[in-house]
């Protein structure tokens, strides 16, 4: 049959053009990303055969083969693992671009280096590394079945690729490399050792190259294995290097830097088990574009089983990477028998208190970079409060908060709210809305702020619905401060809102969008603002839930006034000589409008609030 030509999609082409048009200084891991395929590939065909032996062809001597060739200027890697047939090799290698190819170049135009090594490993773009060092590179592969079936992709990455049937009698893939010339480098066995050993040293599948010695004048061709396949989490902590740690956490995370904290331990007892993940300094790049995924990779007795087990570590954890051995679950589980298994349920207890106390740890003791780590991630942190009932007070100190009293940029916890409290304080107070630094001006602080009084000020969407989950934090109450009655404030005078009485009556009627009008001590500079009563949606939620298309229209709020307002006290002479007066509307859609703008929304007719401060102002001026 003759070789047929396809094209790349859009962005292969795209991403292609950046990798053979750049310059690297790192090119190297474009051998760690192909060894690295070529092991996933073993696991695959070794965890697919537990269930079906006869897939096998008894091609069991796992292996990952690398042949560097003078003669030819090449350097072909092989493995015994998978295979893929023809429409697995157009859609993986040519068509079918991965979730992060455009990020990928998204983010490669942002970044300043250009696209650059770290970036190249992070996004999952592996697979095309190689055209790093080659011109051309080919590929002969074949799943379980028959050997007449294998395929042959070749591809110079100017944009196509030609796809042909072609003999490939061991199951497999091979990867054949026609170096560049400036990459001559990569056919000399010594460099591709320390390279073996640098990059891919834990991969568990022996990575092989022949080995020629000579001995009176016979030559004899032996297989050398180039890595140790230690699994680092089977080692004792005191004899694993950090630069070892880091490597292996390179290797797992595709994250260019070093962890933040690395948890490493084994549990002995009723059901034994290791444990080795990694907390990350920072949100990694593909976060939150990338599918979200959760889950250690899971091992039993160093066979890979499953590469994220969701069971072993919760949702809201999912920035951990890393990895769990057990010695006690069988080795042909499969999902259905894990998601029932006690076992994982201990592993995930066990786990997720390790991860908490390192980052309790890492606040107490490594403050700074604690705080690199929750700018980015604290977020994700916080939907534990939702999910994780039973450590929610951990979650809780290990939140950070911006607050009334903090400087810009500075955190103050629950911990040390709690322990600021003036006497007579009883709840936490706290204002949700879209960024920080309005918040510091809003109204709704002022009654709070007069009676020293802090409150947190948070801005994140989750917060609405996870702090309302955390409900109480050492048996004090969390209140929203834009809800409800202002709990700190005093009682109104009774002859106070006897001489109110008549403004508010006509106020309610000329303000149908209010759900009432009253008087508040919670305002000390401000004429007016909107509350929500408690139960009902804050204004924040609802624009939060607008932005989500889960609007479902606006809640009524009170308007509360506040009786020592020269404006408010002005309104209310007007009314009290002439409760018709006409300028009596003017002041209460004014003050409603106030309102509106100070919880953030938006008024609903701004020309008309224009056409009225205007009036307003002719009139002050005498016009
Ligand atoms: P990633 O490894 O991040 O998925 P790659 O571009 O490196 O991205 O590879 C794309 C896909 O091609 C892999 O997910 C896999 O399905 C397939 N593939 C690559 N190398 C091999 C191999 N040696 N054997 C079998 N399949 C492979």
């Amino acid at each position: 049959m003759a070789a047929e030509t396809l094209e790349f999609k859009a962005e292969l082409k795209q991403l292609l053009h950046l990798i053979t048009h750049s310059l690297y200084s790192d090119k190297e891991i474009f051998l760690r990303e192909l060894i690295s395929n070529a092991s996933d590939a073993v696991n695959k065909v070794r965890f697919d055969a537990l269930a079906n032996a006869d897939k096998l062809e008894g091609n069991t001597d796992w292996k990952i083969k690398i042949t560097p060739d003078k003669t030819a200027k090449t350097l072909t890697i092989s493995d015994n693992g998978i295979g893929m047939t023809r429409q697995e090799v157009i859609d993986h290698l040519g068509t079918v671009a991965q979730s992060g190819t455009r990020a990928f170049l998204e983010a490669a135009k942002a970044s300043q280096q250009g696209a650059g090594p770290g970036l190249i490993g992070q996004f999952g773009v592996g697979f095309y590394s190689a055209y790093m060092v080659a011109d051309t590179v080919t590929v002969v592969t074949r799943g379980p079945g028959d050997p007449a079936h294998g395929t042959k992709w070749v591809s110079d990455g100017q944009g196509s690729f030609t796809i042909e049937q072609v003999e490939k009698p061991a199951r497999g893939t091979d990867v054949i490399l026609h170096l560049k010339d400036d990459a001559a480098e990569f056919l000399d066995p010594w460099k591709l050792r320390s390279l073996v050993r640098k990059f891919s040293d834990f991969i568990e599948h022996p990575v092989v190259m022949d080995q020629e010695t000579e001995k009176d004048g016979e030559k004899t061709t032996t297989e050398e294995t180039l890595n140790s396949r230690k699994a680092v989490w089977l080692r004792n902590k005191s004899e694993v290097k950090p630069e070892e740690y880091a490597e292996f956490y390179k290797q797992i995370s595709h994250d260019a830097d070093a962890p933040a904290a690395t948890i490493h331990y084994a549990a002995e007892g009723k059901t034994e088990f290791k444990v080795l993940c990694f907390v990350p300094t920072k949100k990694p790049f593909s976060f939150d574009w990338e599918e979200p995924k959760a889950g250690l990779r899971l091992y039993v007795q160093r066979v890979l089983i499953m590469d994220r087990c969701e069971e072993v570590l919760p949702f809201y954890l999912r920035f951990v990477k890393g990895v769990v051995d057990s010695a006690d679950l069988p080795l042909n589980v499969s999902r259905e028998i894990l998601q029932q298994n006690p076992i994982l349920d201990t592993i995930q207890k066990s786990v997720v208190k390790n991860v908490l106390d390192t980052l309790a740890g890492m606040k107490n003791v490594e403050y700074e970079k604690y705080l690199e780590f929750y700018k980015g991630l604290g977020t994700v942190l916080k939907e534990g409060l939702t999910r994780d009932w039973s450590n929610r007070e951990k979650i809780a100190d290990l939140l950070l908060f911006e607050s009334a009293n903090t400087e810009p940029g500075k955190y103050t916890t629950l911990a040390e709210y709690v322990e600021k409290m003036p006497e007579g304080q009883t709840e936490i107070y706290y204002l949700i809305g879209e960024e920080v630094e309005p918040l510091r001006r809003s109204p709704y602080l002022e009654a709070f702020t007069a009676k020293g009084q802090d409150v947190l000020l948070l801005s994140d969407p989750i917060d609405e619905f996870a702090l309302p989950q955390l409900m109480e934090y050492k048996g004090k109450k969390l209140h929203a401060a834009d809800r409800g009655a202002a709990p700190s404030a005093g009682e109104i005078p009774a002859e106070v809102k006897e001489a109110f009485a008549p403004l508010l009556s006509t106020l309610k009627t000329t303000l149908p969008e209010a759900a009432d009008v009253r008087l508040t001590k919670r305002l000390t500079a401000s004429a007016a603002c909107l509350v929500a009563d408690e139960g009902a949606a804050s204004a924040h939620m609802e624009r939060l839930l607008e932005r989500f298309g889960r609007g479902e229209g606006k809640g009524k709020r009170v308007l509360e006034l506040n009786p020592d307002h020269a404006a408010v006290i002005a309104a209310r002479e007007v009314h009290s000589k002439d409760s018709a007066d006409p300028r009596v509307a003017t002041y209460a859609r004014l003050f409603y409008e106030q309102a509106v703008i100070a919880e953030g929304s938006k008024v609903a007719d701004p020309s008309a609030l224009a056409t009225r401060i205007n009036e307003l102002i002719s009139r002050d001026a005498g016009r």
